[in-house]
């Protein structure tokens, strides 16, 4: 099977088309969470996640934005989009937003695999570095565990005796790019498929990637997408500036 991994869209409709362009052929849609928040498109990015399918869990943002989570946990600003997002989504794309559900979540099919948004202990927790990732790596019963939340793409393994990092590193800033992580047997990860619509590693292309399970392989990608037109939204809808500059950098 292979799957497509969407994670942390937030509202950027520009980036998540551009990703779908560039997808290679892929048989199922997983979306790791944090559909909205901070971009200009909340209900556009919803409606088309919708239609993607199959598989969804919940980020903190979907979360603050449907009024399950309290936004006092939240910066100033993302709790300023939080409140924009909620006031302009359409009912039904709210109530469907609030519905998403708790992960980790599975694929009946595939058993090995498993889908989260922060941690598979912690749904709200961050796994940014390798101490972070200990925990998870370790405790989890699943072996390849999907995540989002950091924003970073990559990912963390170990196989009991030792542990390890990985980050794609690409040769352009501007080109759609694809880097090849083949998964070994009898090694737990965790792999983070970046963020669709606001990066934060210093790379302001849209970031994805596809898992073939059969071949045992991930392809992180990285593509270029209208970002003009994702801030230039973003400032018509009176949403904080820096929401706007900070996709140009990639922070
Ligand atoms: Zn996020």
């Amino acid at each position: 099977m292979r799957l497509l991994l969407l994670s942390d869209i937030h509202s950027n409709l520009e980036a998540l088309e551009a990703c779908l362009a560039a997808a290679p052929a892929h048989d199922v849609v997983v979306n790791l969470g944090d559909i909205v928040g901070y971009g200009a498109s909340p209900n556009e990015v919803t409606e088309r996640s919708r239609g993607l399918g199959k598989l969804f869990v919940r980020g903190n943002h979907d979360k603050a934005a449907t009024g399950l989570m309290d936004i006092s946990d939240f910066n100033p600003v993302a709790g300023l989009a939080a409140l924009w997002t909620r006031d302009k989504l359409k009912s039904e794309n709210l109530e469907w937003l609030r519905a998403l559900p708790h992960g980790p979540m599975q694929i009946d099919d595939l058993p090995n695999v498993q889908f989260v948004h922060g941690s598979p202990v912690d749904e709200d927790e961050y796994v940014v570095t390798l101490q972070d990732a200990l925990e998870p790596l370790l405790v989890s019963t699943v072996p390849v565990t999907f995540f989002g939340h950091t924003h970073l793409q990559g990912g963390f393994s170990t196989n009991h005796s030792s542990t390890d990092d990985y980050r794609p590193v690409y040769k352009t800033v501007g080109q759609n790019e694809t880097r090849d992580f083949p998964l070994k047997e009898g090694v737990r990860y965790l792999i983070n498929p970046g963020s669709v619509g606001q990066p934060r590693d210093g790379d302001w292309r849209a970031a994805f990637a596809l898992f073939d399970s059969d071949a045992r392989l991930v392809t992180f990608c990285r593509t270029p997408y209208n970002l003009k037109g994702a801030q230039d939204r973003i400032v018509a809808a009176n949403l904080p500036q820096r929401l706007a500059t900070r996709l140009a950098a990639g922070r």
